[in-house]
């Protein structure tokens, strides 16, 4: 659960339930910063004279606000439309592509009215009848470490229960999940649990949930009837990392419960990339990072819109689909393996 040091409440925020219960339960504790302001002044509350500073600053804060445009921005492939419930992440995981997204104070947004982009919500539904419209709601967050003070995702999976063309999905590296156990989902959420081996996590997944908690609040999910995914990424080629890698799947296994039917189960995996741009801003956020992004280990692939990526050669790819695609398929036969990049 995240713990911030300061809280920024937005104007017209604190007239809504969900502001309300994040000033009452947040107001006497002690390490707390709580700040009111009226216009667009967030940036100026946050400390830190340099992109190094500004990053923890900004993950050290939670702003509650209000969403006011309603254009939903579209999610192509994998869903329709996202749905902006959050926006940042308390984790500091040193690759993170929200590091070039977010700009320079990286933090945690709430949105507090959240009633308003559920009916925005219904009239996009409504709009494409009858074809099913997917939302994602982790597109530029992680929503589960915020769960505890807002219960958004609770409201949000309900109201997906009741839209018979309605679905939902998100991702998340965490573990808050025990609120969403017992409610009605419908089937017509899906949870996915982005995960990697206990080395890459102890080493560039900072602030983030283990692997075994991960796992364990997958399971808890499982077993309270939703769907679920698994996304290994990003896959790093290193060391003994089939070994682990083979270990991090047999351990999801271990965990379901034994009679889990493992056709609910997709598996998305996907190799380690970087852009220049992402390796410079990491760069300066984590001077000391042992990420491997030797430029003269790696292929460059083109882009769409000029950029391009750094990714693995060829002939490593195409061993590490291979492996993955067997090493799941003998794990969990019946799973889809949705793709591996
Ligand atoms: Fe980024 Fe996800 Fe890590 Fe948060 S948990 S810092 S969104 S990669």
């Amino acid at each position: 659960m995240f713990k911030p040091k300061r809280v920024i409440f937005e104007k017209g925020s604190l007239e809504t339930e969900i502001g309300k219960n994040i000033y009452d339960r947040l107001k006497n504790e002690q390490d707390i910063e709580i700040i009111k302001i009226s216009s667009n002044q967030v940036k100026g509350k946050i400390p830190g004279d340099t992109l190094f500073e500004q990053y923890r600053h900004g993950k050290e804060t939670l702003v509650v606000g209000i969403k006011k445009s309603l254009k939903f921005q579209t999610c192509k492939p994998s869903a329709n439309y996202q749905l902006p419930l959050v926006s940042g992440c308390m984790g500091r995981c040193e690759y993170c592509y929200l590091n070039t997204q977010l700009g320079d104070k990286p933090f945690v947004r709430v949105f507090a009215n959240v009633d308003d982009v559920l009916n925005q919500a219904k009239k996009y539904i409504d709009d494409r009848l009858p074809a099913i419209t997917i939302f994602e709601g982790a597109a530029t967050s992680d929503p589960i470490p915020v769960e505890p003070y807002t219960n958004v995702l609770k409201k949000t999976i309900e109201f997906f229960g009741k839209e018979e063309k309605g679905r939902f999905r998100f991702v998340t590296k965490y573990n808050d999940v025990d609120s969403l156990l017992d409610i009605d989902h419908n089937n017509h959420t899906e949870i996915r649990f982005s995960i990697n081996t206990p080395r890459v996590i102890d080493t560039y997944e900072h602030y983030t949930a283990s692997s075994d908690k991960r796992i364990e609040a997958a399971a808890k999910v499982a077993r309270a009837g939703y769907q679920i995914g698994f996304i290994i990424a990003p896959v790093f080629l290193y060391e003994n990392w089939e070994f682990e890698y083979r270990e991090l799947i047999k351990s999801i296994k271990d965990r379901l419960p034994k009679d889990f039917d493992d056709t609910k189960i997709i598996f998305e995996v996907i190799s380690h990339r970087y852009t220049t741009k992402a390796k410079n801003r990491i760069l300066e956020i984590f001077p000391e990072t042992s990420l491997p992004m030797n430029d003269d280990y790696r292929s460059f692939k083109y882009g769409q819109f000029g950029y391009g990526k750094y990714v693995y050669t060829k002939e490593e790819l195409s061993y590490m689909k291979e492996f993955f695609q067997s090493e799941i398929k003998n794990i969990f036969p019946n799973s889809i393996v949705k793709y591996i990049i």
